[in-house]
């Protein structure tokens, strides 16, 4: 899609939302809460947002950036070059983070992390179901869409602005698992696994989660999984892609993605680095093995599709719907 900037608006210390718009007046694709789309920026950067407005405002979609100080190019130019009136090239929606409600919900928000969460919350509101948002922040001002949150019902808002020495108190949202209680979580690394530790022993499938960014550090478990994705398989193995039954040999160190396109073998990609869910696709035969940060336990289990960017296989031919 080619839609406009109709607005931008400063929401909080380093956070600008977008109205975007259909310069011909259409409505605009429905979403759901936890949707995501993908901007195609005119410096060539492609980038994910959340869709942070009303499900039932098909006038318009509502995205907010945050200026990632140490920005190679997408946040910045969103905050310092983009203009009301330009254009901005849009695919998706797509939802990689979808919201199903339970009778009882537990939302955790960090920083940016509050966009998909936002229209979660509106429909937790909608359908009368007992929610808390537990939402944090460095700082009270640097907290976006407090007001609009609060006027939901502000008795189940809690907001734990670090400056404040407030932190997100996980013990009192998270302590006692129950099993009539989902958890929607997005926000900075260290947030998501303090959540994922808390909910280890939560019923299967209460914790659902979106990652913005891949992990990076050395460290960290699930950076080495995306980081050495490629690298890492020893294994050649045959990919074969359904529609066109191109059969393509993936070599060690390269991802299943790469091989098809040194194949000019076309598929779908974005991020590259296992973590925005563009490049899932349906595995028809063989054993895929996972390296990405969107699929859930349950979906690796089933192994009934993988994300190309940087997952493998474990069996020597894999077949794709592709
Ligand atoms: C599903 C999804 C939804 C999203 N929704 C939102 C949203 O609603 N709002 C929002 O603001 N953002 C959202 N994001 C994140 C957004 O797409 C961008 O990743 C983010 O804005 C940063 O982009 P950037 O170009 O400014 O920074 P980038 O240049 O991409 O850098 C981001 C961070 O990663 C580090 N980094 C990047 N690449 C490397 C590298 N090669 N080596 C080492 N460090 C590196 C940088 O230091 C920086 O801290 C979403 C992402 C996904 C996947």
């Amino acid at each position: 899609m080619h839609l406009t900037v109709k607005q931008i608006r400063w929401e909080s210390d380093g956070v600008v939302s977008l109205t975007l718009v259909d310069p011909s007046g259409s409505e605009l694709p429905a979403w759901e809460p936890g949707a995501h789309v993908e901007a195609h920026l005119p410096t060539g950067l492609v980038r994910h947002y959340s869709l942070c407005g009303s499900v039932d405002d098909p006038t318009c979609y509502r995205v907010a950036v945050l200026r990632d100080r140490r920005s190679r190019g997408g946040s910045r130019f969103v905050h310092e070059d983009l203009r009301v009136g330009a254009r901005l090239d849009i695919r998706g929606p797509r939802n990689r983070f979808p919201f199903t409600p339970a009778a009882r919900v537990e939302f955790v928000a960090g920083g940016i992390g509050i966009t998909p969460i936002l229209p979660m919350v509106r429909e937790a509101v909608r359908r009368d179901l007992d929610w808390r948002l537990w939402y944090g922040g460095r700082t009270r001002s640097a907290m976006a869409f407090v007001d609009e949150l609060c006027a939901l019902d502000t008795g189940r808002v809690r907001l734990f602005p670090a400056d404040r020495d407030a932190f997100i108190d996980l013990d009192a949202a998270l302590g006692r698992p129950a099993d009539d209680t989902a958890v929607y979580c997005c926000g900075p690394e260290s947030l998501l696994r303090s959540v994922q530790d808390r909910c280890a022993g939560w019923p299967e499938g209460a914790l659902h989660y979106e990652r913005f960014v891949a992990p990076r550090t050395a460290e960290d478990p699930a950076a080495r999984g995306v980081q050495t994705a490629a690298g890492d398989g020893t294994d050649v193995f045959v990919v074969v892609a359904d529609s066109s039954g191109a059969e393509v040999k993936v070599p060690a160190g390269r991802s299943i993605l790469e091989a098809l396109e040194d194949a000019n073998v076309a598929a779908p990609f974005s991020c590259r680095e296992g973590i925005c869910g563009t490049c899932e696709v349906r595995v028809l035969e063989g054993i895929p093995d996972h390296r990405d940060l969107v699929l859930s336990d349950d979906e690796r289990r089933t192994g009934n599709s993988m994300m190309i960017c940087v997952s493998r296989a474990r069996s020597p031919r894999l077949v794709i719907e592709l």
